[in-house]
């Protein structure tokens, strides 16, 4: 009787698994045609200096367009395409045009690019971003690269081995979602970062919710004590914005200051530059 029941469970597994490999199947096909036909492109949102109000550097934002105006947001794709193996192909394909836009900036403004954390405990990842930063023209200097702390714990040698690697060449590290993660703190410890980037989570209340808060300032003044850079990210309200202003916050970033676009514009103001997003097509017309 048990042993019917257990088959009859298995039975009715197989066609699920069966449905999943054709999925998977199919959607690493949809996934190589759209590698191949162009169809991934970057979208670029700025990070303010908050003491000066200038652009300092844009984020790389991967998009896949499925139909003309219509993207697809990298929260689904790119977990995909790390089961599909297919990451270090689309990584790429993605570094090759944000080098090429960055290219059109003036020679102060920085890129920073996310890696995923698969691709960070690649070997061939350092030696393969730095040949292309050089084969396009890009100063190592204008390069940040964005990582999240799971990286760090699923092979914290091979992760160790990347990041020097890409210390030595001169290319900065971004600790992103920084809070959000298991052991952020031992992190700090164990590795060297030039910059933290705090988490959309804890800006979104911190105005309204005294822990936020005390954990946006404790972060912030962290940064300050260990010598790195700190960005906050999903900045929306003007009060957030002049908070972390006050709380002497270095670089800002979120809808308020500028939404991800298709191209990074700027605007010439006296002798400062600033986003000119008024003016810009952002992504929610886009797709609206
Ligand atoms: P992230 O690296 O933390 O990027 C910031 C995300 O917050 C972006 O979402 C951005 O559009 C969004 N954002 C920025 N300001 C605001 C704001 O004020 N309000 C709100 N609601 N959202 C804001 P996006 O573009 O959907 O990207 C999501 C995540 O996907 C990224 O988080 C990053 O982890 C990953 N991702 C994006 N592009 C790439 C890529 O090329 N490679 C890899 N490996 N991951 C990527
Ligand atoms: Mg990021
Ligand atoms: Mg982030
Ligand atoms: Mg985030």
């Amino acid at each position: 009787m048990a042993k019917k029941a257990g088959r009859e469970k298995v039975m009715g597994f197989i066609p699920a698994m069966q449905d999943n490999l054709l999925a998977t199947a199919l959607f690493r096909s949809d996934f190589k045609k759209a590698l191949a036909s162009k169809a991934f492109t970057v979208h670029y949102q700025p990070l303010v200096d908050l003491r000066t109000s200038k652009t300092v550097g844009f984020e790389a934002l991967a998009r896949w367009e499925v139909s003309p105006g219509k993207f697809t947001p990298p929260s689904l794709f790119i977990p995909l395409a790390e089961d599909i193996g297919l990451i270090p192909e689309l990584t790429e394909q993605l570094f090759r045009l944000a080098c090429l836009e960055t290219l059109n900036w003036p020679a102060q403004i920085t890129l920073s690019f996310n890696i995923s954390p698969i691709l960070l405990c690649n070997k061939l990842l350092a030696p393969s971003i730095i040949s292309i930063m050089d084969e396009m023209g890009l100063a190592a200097d204008r390069l940040e690269i964005e990582i999240t702390e799971s990286a760090l714990f699923q092979d914290a040698n091979a992760a160790r081995y990347t990041l020097k690697k890409l210390r030595d060449a001169g290319i900065k590290i971004a600790l992103d979602d920084f809070g959000t993660g298991y052991s952020s703190l031992s992190q700090l410890c164990n590795f060297q970062f030039d910059k933290l980037k705090i988490d959309k989570s804890f800006i979104d209340t911190f105005r309204d919710n005294e822990k936020q808060d005390k954990i946006v300032r404790s972060i912030i003044s962290l940064a300050g004590s260990l010598g790195v850079k700190v960005t906050a990210e999903g900045i929306e309200y003007a009060n957030q914005l002049e908070l972390l202003k006050d709380l002497g916050c270095d670089i800002g970033q979120g809808y308020l200051l500028g939404r991800p676009a298709a191209k990074a514009i700027f605007h010439q103001v006296t002798s400062s530059i600033i986003y000119n997003f008024p003016l810009q097509k952002t992504e929610r017309e886009m797709s609206s």
